[in-house]
């Protein structure tokens, strides 16, 4: 059996349970890709898996998103030969130096697109797409509120808002994360405590159209106290922790409102579904539109220290392992 380097975690806990170890490489099967792996795109959610608010089974190797050289190709697989570069959201295991994907699941990379920036693309990119354009649609001239403006899904969201004629409110820790989502856009970047009566301010007393909530606990109920009537709160993280049981009432007496809970797999529904949001986010990277910051890079090695900085909201942009 061939053996590969890949992080293993073998009970839920914190960052140092993310160990490096020697395990057996996969093959691919039946309509798989077997991939080496360039660079691996960093996710809140491996956090939420490895410290056992998501449930996985133990000893568990996380990631699903990352880009790589295919190496094999699986029985049944058409279009895809070794030697193609490939991204993707959709894989398993891919904190490991080989990883295996469905070839349906995959995207092959663009001339002159890096491997590290092809590794950013999916799993933010794609979620960013879907935010802007089904979990809500908000239109030209209206007003949202992007919570976390700095962080990996808040700088593409607000780029891709932006472009659509979105006037785009977010929220920031730091002065330099001020910057960096001013610089994706933002009109305005608020502080956290008082973003609720800030966005009602500016937009004469009425609130904002949609609120992108990836934050939660902190957040939640300002973001609702945020909106206009019928407006719309997509939550679609807990990076401050899940958000408690609501009264429904409560979206009565905001005003008519509604919440959606989205994830990315139920808007990747179908090939063309995929294609379509992939197709657009090539072609707004093509037109200058859309800018994939690489925030961090650490050797798949040092997978801990990647999981403790974005933890600690250390980080900007899409944080990549390299192995
Ligand atoms: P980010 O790069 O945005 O990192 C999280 C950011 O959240 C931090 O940098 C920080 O920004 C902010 N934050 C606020 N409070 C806290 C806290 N208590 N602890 C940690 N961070 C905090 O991560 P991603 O772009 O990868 O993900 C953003 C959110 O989107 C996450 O909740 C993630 O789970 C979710 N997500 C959901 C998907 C879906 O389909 N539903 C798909 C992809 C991501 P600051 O310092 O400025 O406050």
């Amino acid at each position: 059996m061939t053996k590969m380097r890949a992080i293993t975690v073998a009970e839920a806990g914190g960052p140092e349970l993310l160990q490096f170890t020697e395990v057996e490489s996969p093959a691919p099967g039946a309509g798989e890709l077997l991939v080496q792996t360039r660079a691996v795109g960093v996710n809140f959610i491996e956090t939420y898996q490895r410290s056992g608010i998501y449930s996985v089974e133990y000893p568990f190797t996380p990631g699903g998103e990352a880009a790589g050289v295919v190496l094999e190709v699986g029985d049944g697989v058409e279009g895809y030969t070794a030697g193609d570069v490939i991204t993707t959201a959709e894989a398993s295991r891919t904190y490991a130096e080989r990883f295996v994907v469905p070839a349906d699941r995959a995207v092959r990379v663009p001339e002159g697109i890096a491997a590290d920036v092809a590794a950013a693309i999916p799993l933010q990119g794609i979620t960013a797409h879907y935010l802007a354009t089904s979990a809500a649609q908000p239109r030209a001239g209206e007003t949202v509120v992007v919570h976390a403006g700095a962080g990996g899904v808040g700088l593409l969201l607000t780029q891709l808002l932006v472009a659509r004629g979105v006037r785009v409110f977010t929220t920031v820790s730091t002065a330099e994360k001020r910057e960096l989502s001013l610089g994706a856009g933002a009109a305005e970047v608020f502080d956290y405590d008082d973003f609720s009566a800030r966005a009602r301010e500016l937009t004469d007393g009425e609130g904002v159209a949609v609120v992108y909530d990836g934050v939660g606990a902190r957040t939640f109920d300002d973001s609702l106290a945020a909106l206009r009537v019928r407006g719309e709160l997509v939550l679609f993280g807990a990076a401050s922790g899940p958000v408690p049981p609501f009264d429904l009432q409560r979206l009565n007496a905001g005003g008519s409102l509604s919440v959606t809970r989205p994830s990315m797999g139920h808007f990747v529904r179908t090939a063309e579904e995929r294609a379509w949001r992939y197709r657009e986010l090539f072609a707004a990277m093509e037109a200058g539109q859309l800018d994939f910051r690489i925030g961090a890079r650490f050797p798949l090695a040092e997978a801990a220290a990647a999981h403790q900085a974005l933890e600690s909201r250390a980080t900007t942009g899409k944080v990549i392992l390299e192995p």
